[in-house]
Formats: C-alpha cells, structure tokens, sequence
C-alpha cells in the first residue's frame, strides 16, 4: 500500500486525468481511509466547470465518500481500523468565528471543502479531518449510501429549511430529490415533483418513490405548495417555484451555484413568500439525516462506475443521463 490511483482535475474545464500518488499519510486529527464508494455530485460539476471559484488546484474531486478507516492520526480518538465511515463536503471548520460559535459552522469564515478545497474521493485512498467524519455502521451496500452523504444531507437540510408543510414540490428529480421523496413519504408529506418538460421517465421515477404528482417545471401543481426546493442550477425555476407556492410559502434553493433569477414581478413574492438559499451542511444536520435514513429505509438508485470513468459519470449527470445517483467504485 504505497501508491494510489485518483482522478485528478488539473485545470478548470478540463477532464479529469488519472494519476498515481503515494498513499497520504493521516496527520493529526486525521484518518485515511480506503475509498470503498464515491458519489458524483452536481456541486463535482461546478468544480470541474470553474464555475466555483478558487478550487485548490490540482484537486482530487468527491465528497460522498463511503470508505473503511485504514490508519488514524495522533489525537483521534473514537474510530477504528477497519470501520466504515463516510466523508461529507463539510472538510473542517475554524471553530471561532462568528457563525461557528453560534452553532451556523455550514457558514463557517474560513472552511474546508472536500473535494474542492481540498482532495475528496475520486481516488483509492484519501484522508479527511476525524472530526468531521461519520460512523456508518453496516446497513447498506457502500455504493447504495455514498449519495446519502452530499444529496442526502444537504436535501435533509433544504428539507427542514423549507417547513414542515405538507405539500412540498421538488424542483428536479435527481439524486437528492429522489431521497427526499423517501422521507417525505416517511413522514406522511405529499410530495409533488417538477422536471424537465416531457421527461416521462423522470416523472414516472418520482411517482415510483412515491410523488403524488410529476410534471413539468413551468406547469402549476394541481394544489398550491407549502414550500418548493429547487435542485437544479436554473434561475429560471424561482419565479416558475414561487407561483407554485401557497401564502406565506417558501422556495428553497439547494444548490451551491445557479445561472441568474429573471426578474418577476413583486406580486408573486408577495404575500409573505419567501425565498432563500442553503450553503453547505452543519455536523448536526449530517447526524440528524445519518440516524434518519435508514429508519426511513432510504434506498437509492444508483448506476455504479469504475473510478477511471469518473468523466463519463460527469457527462452522464452532465446531460441528465441519470436515474437517482452516479457513484464510482475504485
Ligand atoms: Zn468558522
Ligand atoms: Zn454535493
């Protein structure tokens, strides 16, 4: 165990190279873990695109890690060799700034990224800070739990963001969305789902995991929404969301980047609906969703590939090729 395989982003806009590296030993406070599954996330895209700034560079792109503790840091305490643990996007925070110490670390002044700032998962091996790392017990295939670690922990949190109304509309039905579906199910919520125009198949998934109704994103519910998450990079859907809304509804943002909103006229904001974004996860939020899932039985639908296909996994969520989530095996 002295060399491991990556996927390695050299430039923005690029395809990711394979490269050998020596295995990273685990600084303090650290564990290195075996890479046993990495999911693809959307956020990936925006790295590999350059649409997020300043990514440390190379980087090893990646952060639904699921992975099995191979050696441990000074100063860990409370993991083992050999235990499963998962790897979110949420890399470190400084614990002293204003929005660590009141308990908002997902706003964190000075936080580290996996997988953006610095390497994630599209790799063999990789290190992460402990204390941001999670238990994962052993329910569950390594491939069918990776997605819960970014879709599912940052649709947990635009979940509770968005109210605990019964109607919720999800604006794309991709990987976190279809969790979503779950738990809301679970919870006795109806769920109604939006997608792209004549996309059938993503309306028949959604109805699969339980959607009341599927259709297309600019057309109207049959009943007003108590809150709408919008998954997909399209300002566009905020005003199209915001329609969809009931008084005093929300529309909630879920991803990390999104071409601009088109002006709308103030009468569909009005009457007490609001919109706003979510950045990034706290550690409560990973072990509020983490304890949840499986007692929701959260499954999910994953099309598995080998790690030196990393680019065609992108492509493939690139061009909406996906049901449910992509997920590489090293
Ligand atoms: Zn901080
Ligand atoms: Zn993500």
């Amino acid at each position: 165990m002295t060399a491991m395989r990556a996927m390695v982003l050299e430039r923005p806009r690029t395809a990711l190279v394979p490269r050998e590296r020596p295995v990273p030993a685990p600084g303090p406070d650290e564990l290195m873990i075996a890479v046993s599954a990495c999911g693809v996330c959307r956020t990936d895209l925006h790295v590999v695109d350059g649409e997020l700034e300043h990514p440390k560079l190379p980087i090893v792109p990646g952060h639904e890690i699921v992975g099995r503790v191979a050696a441990i840091g000074q100063g860990v305490s409370g993991f083992s060799v050999g235990e499963r643990v998962g790897v979110p996007w949420l890399g470190a925070t400084c614990g002293v700034c204003p929005y660590c110490r009141e308990g908002a670390e997902n706003l964190c002044d000075a936080p580290v990224f996996t997988g953006y700032t610095r390497d994630g998962g599209f790799a063999t091996y990789t290190v992460a800070d402990a204390r941001y790392c999670f238990p994962l017990g052993e329910g569950g295939d390594d491939a069918g739990i990776a997605p819960w670690l970014c879709a599912g922990l940052i649709g947990w949190r635009s979940l509770r963001l968005a109210g605990d109304g019964k109607i919720v509309g999800l604006y794309g039905f991709g990987a976190a969305a279809h969790i979503l579906a779950q738990v809301l199910k679970w919870q006795g919520r109806r769920t109604f789902a939006f997608t792209r125009k004549g996309d059938t198949r993503a309306q028949e998934f959604a109805r699969s995991l339980g959607a009341e109704w599927a259709g297309a994103s600019d057309d109207l519910p049959p009943e007003l929404l108590d809150a709408a998450i919008i998954f997909v990079p399209v300002g566009a859907l905020v005003p199209a969301a915001l329609k969809a809304v009931k008084k005093g509804g929300r529309v909630v943002c879920g991803g990390i980047h999104m071409s601009d909103i088109p002006s709308f006229p103030y009468s569909i904001l009005w009457e007490e609906r609001q919109v706003r974004s979510v950045a990034n996860l706290t550690r409560e939020d990973a072990r509020e969703f983490l304890a949840l899932a499986p007692q929701a039985g959260v499954k999910c639908a994953v099309t598995c590939y080998p790690l030196d296909k990393a680019n065609e996994a992108l492509a493939d969520l690139r061009q909406g090729r996906l049901e449910g989530a992509a997920v590489l095996i090293p």
